[in-house]
């Protein structure tokens, strides 16, 4: 279905140069597909090529919101056979826009959004489409969750891909660890399914590949009894006590149950009814928090974060887990302007604690959405150390990230200079490899090797020459076919 043509948009000073499709090709493929098909002069053009990150301003030449699987080969054939670029959009949450591009097809699952929960089997299967949010809705219902991400916005898709990290993991581990099996369409456009019995090898690279081997259509998770009551919110601080703190946060997640999920962020005290007016808008250390077992227990799990250090804000409490899960919705509105940079950190030593602290202190002049996130991990993402995923590094202790955000384009330089600079002071004391979702767009093709470590890699590229040796899933953290033995 081709979308209705509206009025010119601002896009067109470009289109002119561009590359021409074959317009009857275009009619003919729409006409196959039940998505609408949408193009550079069509109504909706602009909303439809704009993805999370408001720094990414890409032109496709078209636009396939894919209604189903059918719709999903007919755009990879189609793709193939007009030499497009194919760039494969979940929720469009990428950091490094990778999920669309200038002149090539953007094949967009978002409307495909069915989802099945067996709350006997205690499974789901998910379309690629979802969000979070969505997905959460249906799981909870049953109350049932498995590891998903802190922002309810974020796609299931691409963020399962690279590993997935959220409230859960330290109890269920990451959201790689709880899939069961996916469906999938080639680089040639044909079905396949993977799991721990059928193609096996492509299930391993699937989890923890990311988008490098096909377009995901569906994916069956393990869940877990989740709430829907849990222990969660966040503790603050003023950043005078940050020192104290973190010295001892680092002593308190060393013993702390796998039930309990906590991140270290720096960040701007947000306007919320909970704020004290007089913190509003001032730099604070928080320790944002999920206890997913019994409740009094969880209180009494986390009491030493309320006894030496006191924290001046306190909203941690019974909270129903899809509350939980948009705790940070607000800080991250879609189309705000966003640079990361991302490293593992083996230990908060007392270096890496002041270059940190250095950095938090520089944010008062970038309020109020830019923060320094510290994610505790172990638990049960460490003892799945071994083969059965491509993830990188189980073994880390923190997953460091510093997610700047913004509005107003004039602030661009100001961000991305503070995350440079704060993630190169850091860099001398940091592990190897890093996050996969968390990379941005500038972090090149050695960040990327990094994050996996060689053998892993490597593996990871001679499955890549079976499924797509011509790389036409590259817009992603990419993973170059290997040569041929
Ligand atoms: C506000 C925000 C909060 C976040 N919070 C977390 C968090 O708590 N934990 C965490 O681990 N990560 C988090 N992330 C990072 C997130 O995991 C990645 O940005 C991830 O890529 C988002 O997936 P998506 O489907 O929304 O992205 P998209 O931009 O749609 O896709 C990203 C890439 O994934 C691949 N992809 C997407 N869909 C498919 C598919 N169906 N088949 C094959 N490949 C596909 C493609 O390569 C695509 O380029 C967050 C990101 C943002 C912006």
């Amino acid at each position: 279905m081709l979308a209705g043509a509206g009025p010119p948009n601002h896009a067109h000073m470009t289109i002119a140069t561009r590359p021409q499709l074959d317009a009857s090709a275009v009619q003919e493929f729409a006409a196959r597909v039940r998505g609408p098909v949408i193009r550079p002069n069509d109504a909706g053009y602009d909303a439809a090529r704009a993805v999370w990150n408001g720094m990414i301003d890409r032109y496709p030449a078209l636009i396939v919101r894919c209604m189903g699987v059918a719709d999903v080969i007919a755009a990879v054939r189609f793709a193939r056979q007009q030499g497009l670029t194919i760039a494969v959009r979940g929720g469009g949450h990428n950091v490094a826009g990778f999920s669309t591009c200038d002149d090539g097809i953007v094949i967009d699952l978002g409307p495909m959004k069915g989802v099945h929960v067996d709350p006997r089997a205690m499974t789901a299967r998910a379309q690629a489409g979802l969000t979070w949010g969505e997905f959460d809705n249906e799981t909870q219902a049953f109350g049932l969750a498995t590891t998903g991400g802190l922002v309810s916005t974020t796609g299931l898709a691409g963020f399962t891909l690279g590993g997935g990290i959220g409230w859960l993991l330290r109890k269920h581990g990451l959201t790689i660890d709880n899939l069961l099996g996916i469906e999938l369409v080639t680089a040639d456009g044909e079905l396949v399914n993977a799991s721990a019995t059928e193609n096996p090898e492509l299930f391993w690279g699937l989890r923890g590949g990311g988008g490098n081997f096909g377009i995901v259509t569906s994916f069956e998770f393990r869940l877990h009894p989740v709430g829907p009551l849990v222990l969660g919110g966040a503790l603050f601080y003023t950043l005078d006590q940050a020192p104290d703190l973190v010295r001892q946060y680092r002593e308190f997640v060393q013993s702390a149950s796998d039930e309990l999920t906590t991140l270290l962020a720096f960040l701007t005290a947000p306007p919320e009814p909970f704020m004290p007016a007089e913190l509003v808008g001032k730099q604070l250390v928080a320790v944002a928090l999920c206890y997913t077992g019994d409740i009094e227990r969880g209180q009494q799990a986390i009491a030493p974060l309320r006894s030496s250090v006191k924290p001046g804000v306190d909203v941690a409490g019974p909270i129903p887990y899809t509350i939980l899960q948009k705790m940070f919705d607000a800080g991250a509105p879609h189309g705000i302007r966003s640079y990361w940079k991302t490293a593992y950190l083996d230990e908060l030593s007392d270096p890496i604690v002041e270059t940190l602290l250095q950095s938090a202190q520089k944010l008062g002049d970038l309020a109020p959405f830019s923060a320094i996130h510290v994610h505790h991990s172990g638990g049960a993402v460490r003892r799945a150390l071994g083969g059965e995923t491509a993830f990188g590094r189980r073994d880390a202790q923190f997953v460091l990230n510093f997610p700047a955000c913004w509005m107003d384009p004039e602030q661009d330089a100001a961000h991305i200079a503070w995350v440079r600079e704060g993630f190169d002071a850091v860099s001398r004391f940091s592990g190897a490899g890093a996050y996969l979702n968390f990379l941005g767009g500038d972090d090149g093709e050695d960040r990327v090797r990094a994050a996996y470590g060689e053998a892993t890699y490597a593996r990871l590229a001679a499955l890549k020459r079976e499924y797509d040796p011509e790389n036409i899933f590259h817009l992603n953290q990419n993973i170059r076919p290997a040569a041929a033995p």
